[in-house]
């Protein structure tokens, strides 16, 4: 099934939606088991305790790059998570920009009640931001869309870190996460969100207000080697 937004896109990206939608796993390379990590990261998170949280997120996270053999990225682990009428934005993927590295930003507190979210509600946004940085540097694709595929493959990572005992003892959390709301839903409000966390101020060269998705084209024509990555942040 293809979301609804596929029907706006050009030819070409609609056939980097459908290279997307083709990949339903990821071929992670055996290695150390993730369960004692994920124990710890679960009791960490419980125990409110960010700064061992994202120590633990970026161990996990630099195993698996390094296992995909891609480049690394910084994981920022904070509080509350940033809102507004858009919703609450529960994880952010920031490309490499220059020499910085690539980033996922992720949350642990509930605006509402500024409650530690769930666990795997956690952990599958912190893999669902590392699968935006797996379509640009472990498949290739021009953009990243949030396409079936996409979930396939985040839901493929998070069963194999979370799929024991370890990931099941807490329920999952209810309430969707902006980040994974399929295509065109609100691009302004996703717009609104980026400026929230980063400050920054989109070009509508970047985003176009019309575009349905939450992404952004690599333009066309930057194509040197420091222009590699997309400029702009995606989410
Ligand atoms: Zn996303």
């Amino acid at each position: 099934m293809r979301f609804a937004y596929y029907q706006r896109l050009s030819e070409r990206r609609k056939r980097t939606y459908r290279r997307s939608d083709a990949i339903e796993a990821v071929a992670l390379p055996q290695g150390e088991p993730f369960a004692p990590r994920i124990e710890r990261l679960m009791d960490a998170l419980r125990a409110e305790r960010r700064g061992e949280v994202e120590a633990i997120c970026q161990q996990l996270i630099d195993d698996l790059c390094a296992r995909l053999q891609v480049s690394p990225l910084r994981v920022k682990v904070s509080n509350v998570r940033p809102s507004g009428q858009w919703g609450e934005l529960h994880g952010l993927y920031t490309p490499a920009q220059g020499r910085a590295r690539a980033k996922i930003d992720v949350w642990m507190r509930t605006v509402a009640r500024r409650q530690v979210v769930a666990f795997r509600s956690f952990l599958r946004t912190l893999l669902h931001e590392l699968c935006h940085h797996l379509d640009y540097e472990l498949f290739g694709l021009d953009e990243t869309f949030h396409t079936e595929g996409f979930y396939k493959r985040e839901s493929d990572l998070f069963r194999r870190l979370a799929g024991g005992p370890a990931g099941r003892r807490r329920a999952s959390c209810s309430r969707r996460p902006v980040d994974r709301l399929p295509g065109a839903e609100a691009p302004a409000a996703m717009d609104q969100a980026r400026a929230t966390i980063s400050g920054t101020r989109i070009s509508s060269s970047l985003s176009p207000p019309c575009t349905p998705i939450w992404t952004w084209r690599r333009s066309p024509g930057r194509r040197s080697r420091s222009a590699k990555r997309p400029r702009a942040i995606s989410v």
